[in-house]
């Protein structure tokens, strides 16, 4: 089946993006707060960020393009956002003026009153809901999934926005992470695959409890609160003046949490799912040791910074010495996400250069997160062998990310993914190495703690390396949906992706 395409299928703008939420409930510091937590989910998303904040009458937003620190940094802004619940959310995002529209919190009147909300992750049906509502006389304002569950919510016939909410989202499919304001109270939920994070946490004050939801643990770190647990996959936390209230409106027995959290995205210092995303990453540096290991070589090397635990792990595992081999400057963004091929291959070379007395004559052995289109490890390595290294060996802390993620994380088309074009042979051979080696998935997930990857009954969503959707990508082939999504993911790819 075809259907014309409308204005919003070649926006510029991107539907998805990678994203941090955050919430605070009972604080009168509450959109202090949610800066400084938007400030520790920073690496979840660079180009914008917003903060809703509500006083129990008012609803008062900022929203803008650019780092937290920027948008929020100064104390007139956070004065204007009174009240004492907030909500915050970063977002990955091209630049340009056009894209104000689709900066969160998103915000709309509903006949239950003010609604606001914040999303991480990636909703797969959205595009044929959007058609469907589109069809109905609904006004679109973005072109963002997240603005799918505002229309939903506004057109339920349920009585309270906790069964609009539940409502709309059971007609919704794919990731999703919010955190919401309503009728005095903070929402948050998680979808029931669990596969985007979200943590409870609390702070004492003055007056008694304050309740806090963030995608890290390190948001609650900044601000001093204790993280109580991890929202669980299906769940529907209510936070008011009555406490808290969790609900399971949604099934619970298909966790599937993305494995990626882990190999990358999170913060080392995070927690998530009671596990030290550092420990995981170092417990995945000496699986990759024992699997492939690298006989005569001196030295083992990060790619700073996303290759330190893992490097550390390495290092341990094979008893060799660790050196900060390459130096990064702090003060250039994550090369990943600047929008051109152009600009990312100057990125690498603004952000990393050698430290050529650990390198010179050296059999190096080079330990990083993942290889998406191999630009940074073409270059890093290329840049080794300048230093006058005698050997470059590239080890990988993940299996090869061959398959786009549709839940969240930032991957291009299938297309520009190298391991999806080749094989680990030709790939060593493409970014000049030596030797290239990946951890198995099944190392992997031993690493994690596990005996190994059920296949039966995976225990996490590890679909960008093993192709295996949680939501199944092939319910949407006989639609437009599937050939939809698979277009916006090209056209992402081609700017430098982006999903939420
Ligand atoms: P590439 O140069 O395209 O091969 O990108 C690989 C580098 O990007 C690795 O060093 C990773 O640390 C980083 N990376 C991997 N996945 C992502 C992502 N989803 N968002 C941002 N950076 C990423």
């Amino acid at each position: 089946m075809t259907r014309p395409l409308n204005s919003a299928d070649f926006d510029d703008d991107k539907l998805h993006e990678e994203c941090g939420v955050f919430g605070v409930f009972g604080h009168e510091e509450a959109a202090a707060l949610t800066a400084l937590g938007l400030h520790a989910l920073q690496h979840r998303g660079q180009e914008a960020c917003g903060i809703v904040t509500h006083d129990g009458d008012s609803f008062y937003s900022k929203r803008a393009l650019g780092l937290v620190d920027s948008t929020f940094g100064d104390a007139a802004t956070i004065e204007r956002l009174k009240g004492y619940t907030a909500i915050g959310h970063n977002r990955y995002a091209t630049t340009g003026e056009g894209n104000m529209r689709n900066i969160q919190p998103f915000y709309a009147d509903l006949s239950s009153g003010g609604f606001s909300v914040a999303h991480n992750g990636n909703l797969t049906n959205a595009h044929i809901l959007r058609s469907e509502l589109v069809s109905k006389g609904a006004i679109f304002q973005s072109t963002s999934d997240t603005e799918v569950i505002l229309h939903l919510l506004a057109l339920s016939p349920k009585k309270t926005v906790q069964e609009r909410l539940i409502d709309a989202l059971g007609r919704i499919e794919g990731a999703y992470s919010l955190v919401a304001i309503a009728q005095d109270q903070l929402i948050g939920v998680r979808d029931p695959y669990g596969i985007r994070p979200l943590a409870l946490g609390k702070l004492e004050t003055a007056s008694g409890e304050a309740y806090t939801l963030a995608s890290e643990t390190c948001a609650f770190d900044i601000i001093g609160a204790e993280h109580v647990r991890d929202v669980q996959p299906g769940e529907m936390i209510t936070i008011g003046k009555d406490g808290i209230k969790s609900d399971f409106p949604f099934s619970r027995d298909k966790s599937r949490f993305c494995i990626f959290e882990y190999v990358y995205f999170a913060r080392p210092d995070s927690r998530m799912e009671g596990k030290s995303v550092y420990e995981m990453r170092k417990n995945i540096g000496v699986e990759l040791a024992k699997e492939a290991p690298c006989p005569g070589a001196d030295v083992v090397i990060p790619v700073p910074d996303s290759g330190v635990p893992s490097a550390i792990g390495y290092a341990q595992g094979s008893g060799l010495p660790f050196e900060l081999g390459i130096i990064r400057n702090h003060y250039v963004g994550r090369t990943f996400i600047e929008p051109s091929d152009k600009i990312r291959h100057l990125g690498v070379r603004l952000k990393h250069n050698a430290n050529r007395a650990f390198i010179e004559g050296k059999s190096i052995i080079l330990v990083d997160d993942s290889i998406v289109r191999g630009t940074t490890s073409r270059k890093i390595v290329e840049m080794m062998r300048n230093a006058g290294a005698r050997e470059v060996h590239m080890r990988i802390s993940s299996p090869p990310t061959a398959h786009s993620c549709f839940y969240g994380i930032d991957t291009p088309s299938t297309e520009e993914l190298l391991a999806h074009k080749m094989n680990v042979e030709k790939i060593a051979r493409y970014i000049g190495a030596d030797s290239l080696a990946y951890i198995s998935t099944d190392g992997l997930y031993r690493a994690m703690g596990e005996t190994g990857r059920n296949n039966d009954k995976p225990q996490y969503c590890d679909a960008c390396f093993t192709g295996d959707y949680p939501v199944d990508l092939k319910d949407h082939e006989n639609n437009w949906t599937g050939i939809k999504v698979t277009r916006l993911q090209e056209r992402s790819g081609k700017t430098g992706g982006a999903k939420g």
